[in-house]
């Protein structure tokens, strides 16, 4: 029998209207066609079911359609927003700013563009693991071109608070690129009030299928983004290659679903959440990583101290949770999120992130609870 999930943060399974959406685009009998081909009724009912798609999205982020640009995930998006950005109009240097606390797939973008001549600030977050809007702030200077900050993170679930951020951006006439792959679909983001111009989401971490997100680039404002893929064109020149017209299908039916159930979703995985902290928070040693509210629903960041979190995980046979985020797992190292939160190595190595989702059931809480309890204290009598 497999374990019980408590990985969502990491993925998601495709949800079953999911699924019947994407197969209208698989098989000889459905919408096959290249999205691209404009000759003939295989290619328009095609492109009919992308801009669909395009539709869904745009109305769950108040969007216009023109503003979405379809990419293989979020890590494409945030390497086309990134390094899109800062290397428009020719550019080889310039000021950029992002968090210690970001994804891999902006961390590195980051990295890349500082070996090639660009300057850049890494803002440390609070304790907590938010970035205040104080320190930006600080770090802006009328050369700033780009600053890249996550909506909630990925390992501890923390809220930044992308408004007031975003507005000092804005009041400084820079761009302002948001990875919101752990939060599209989960939280409201109303795109018409936000000052962001770039907006990277992916569709498996909303129940939708691996291999397909977005990227909004704001119209009327001065993003140009250089193409980081060549080829024919597509998506007015910023993403070249056939459109995955299935995969795009999904990503849109499953953003529209999360929106439809996204206040009753929250506050069910919420509830669970609380009574899964409230169980193993009797347990002596045990700490909450990261803000206590300002944090999405299904995330619990726990250290257990004195364990190390590769031993606890592999001992707890019944459930299936990470440590870190699933992107380092296969190193020893610290999580670079909870170090950079100020915390100990010892502290960040007995750390585990368990996430919670659509599936998870109160009986299933009740037996991770009990089996976290029994396991905590057996490594802990050794
Ligand atoms: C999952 C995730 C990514 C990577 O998205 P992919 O679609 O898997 O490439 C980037 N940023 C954050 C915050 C994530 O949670």
């Amino acid at each position: 029998m497999k374990p019980i999930y408590l990985d969502y943060a990491a993925t998601t399974p495709v949800a079953p209207r999911v699924i019947a959406r994407m197969l209208e685009f698989l098989g000889e009998d459905a919408e096959f066609g290249n999205p691209a081909s404009r000759s003939h009724a295989y290619g328009w009912l095609a492109e009919e079911g992308v801009e669909t798609a395009r539709r869904q999205v745009a109305d769950v982020l108040h969007c216009d359609v023109r503003e979405v640009v379809w990419t293989s995930g979020a890590t494409e998006s945030n390497n086309l927003a990134i390094k899109g950005a800062a290397l428009a109009n020719g550019r080889r240097s310039g000021h950029l700013i992002t968090a210690t606390t970001e994804h891999k797939a902006v961390l590195d973008c980051f990295r890349w563009l500082e070996g090639q001549g660009f300057n850049v600030t890494w803002l440390s977050p609070l304790e907590d693991g938010r970035v205040e809007p104080a320190a930006l702030q600080q770090a802006l200077r009328a050369d700033t071109l780009l600053v890249s900050l996550m909506h909630a993170n990925n390992e501890t679930g923390v809220i930044n608070d992308i408004a007031a951020l975003g507005e000092l951006c804005r009041n400084n006439g820079t761009l302002f690129h948001v990875d919101a792959a752990q939060t599209a679909g989960k939280l409201l983001l109303d795109l018409s009030q936000l000052p962001i111009d770039l907006l990277s989401i992916s569709a498996h971490k909303f129940y939708g299928p691996k291999g397909v997100g977005a990227l909004y680039v704001r119209r009327h404002s001065d993003v140009r983004l250089e193409p980081q893929m060549h080829g024919g064109g597509h998506e007015r020149g910023m993403r070249s290659g056939t459109l995955a017209s299935h995969q795009i299908a999904g990503l849109g039916e499953a953003l529209a679903l999360a929106a439809e159930q996204m206040n009753e979703n929250s506050l069910r995985i919420g509830n669970l959440r609380n009574q899964l902290w409230d169980r193993l928070s009797r347990l002596p040693d045990v700490y909450l990583n990261g803000h206590p509210s300002q944090r999405l629903p299904g995330h619990l960041n726990l250290a257990f101290a004195g364990i190390d979190a590769d031993m606890l995980i592999s001992a707890l046979s019944q459930v299936a949770i990470s440590s870190g985020s699933a992107c380092t797992s296969a190193s020893v190292e610290p999580s670079h999120v909870l170090t950079a939160m100020g915390l100990s190595r010892e502290h960040a190595l007995s750390s585990v992130r368990l996430s919670l989702g659509r599936q998870t059931t109160e009986q299933q809480v009740e037996t991770v609870a009990a089996h976290i309890e029994s396991v905590v204290t057996s490594l802990r009598s050794r």
